[in-house]
């Protein structure tokens, strides 16, 4: 069985990793377990979630437009910053180019609550950035490195913590050295953690849709839902793998 893919010129057959094998994912930069999509010719392997994203995604975080799925940054640079988790990317985005928003595949599916050992309570992702976003001198409460203010986080889902970490230090996706430690480490005093609670905008939105058109939208909704879940569950499994002695 071939597939074809919109980023890709040849058709790409599905393949099963076997243990041992080594196969970087070109969509998202991540080694590949499980099922990928390959072309042998050239290398090129996607995740199978990540070759069967969505172009388009509705995403959370960016209520205005829906997000479209690139294969290549839409910079002259050739990269992007993820306003999810502030790392560069060269692969596959989603992304709002009026509104210069980009996102990793991943983050773009980031779960929307997570439990951390480091935490008693369940976490919450937290969109909102900028000034909206509070305090602009916080420190990631697992790697107590800065936050940026520009990038989303986790947050506890009860207001009264003022515990707020980095998406990849509450997924455990660890990437060390992005950001500088060097910054002057002044004391701001700590502001109301509720102003800046910004999840859970995920309700649909009225719109003049015709039912057929709106049955459509839900139906789509829904398997970005599974999706989600989907690498919700992949990323619990590779933290557990990753917590075995
Ligand atoms: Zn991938
Ligand atoms: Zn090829
Ligand atoms: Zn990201
Ligand atoms: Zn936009
Ligand atoms: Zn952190
Ligand atoms: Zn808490």
């Amino acid at each position: 069985m071939e597939y074809k893919h919109f980023s890709h010129e040849h058709n790409l057959n599905l393949y099963r990793v076997q243990a041992g094998q080594q196969f970087r994912c070109h969509g998202c930069q991540m080694m590949c377990n499980d099922s990928i999509y390959a072309c042998w010719r050239c290398n090129f392997f996607l995740h199978e979630h990540c070759g069967n994203a969505n172009r388009y995604v509705k995403h959370p975080s960016h209520q205005l437009h829906p997000l479209a799925l690139v294969p290549n940054p839409t910079y002259c640079s050739g990269s992007f910053l993820c306003t999810g988790c502030g790392a560069p990317g060269n692969s596959f985005s989603y992304c709002c180019p009026p509104c210069e928003v980009d996102l990793h595949v991943h983050c773009t599916y980031l779960p929307p609550n997570v439990n951390h050992k480091a935490h008693q309570h369940e976490l919450i992702i937290n969109f909102t950035t900028g000034e909206q976003a509070g305090n602009l001198d916080q420190h990631c409460k697992i790697c107590t490195k800065q936050l940026n203010s520009k990038n989303w986080s986790y947050i506890c889902s009860r207001g009264e913590c003022d515990f707020k970490v980095h998406t990849y230090c509450a997924t455990s996706e660890v990437k060390p050295g992005l950001y500088q430690d060097d910054e002057p480490d002044t004391q701001i005093p700590a502001q109301n953690p509720n102003s800046s609670t910004g999840a859970g905008g995920n309700q649909p939105q009225k719109t003049g849709l015709t039912p057929e058109e709106a049955l459509a939208e839900v139906m789509q909704m829904q398997l970005q839902m599974q999706m989600a879940q989907e690498f919700a569950q992949m990323m619990a499994s590779f933290n557990l793998s990753h917590l075995a002695p």
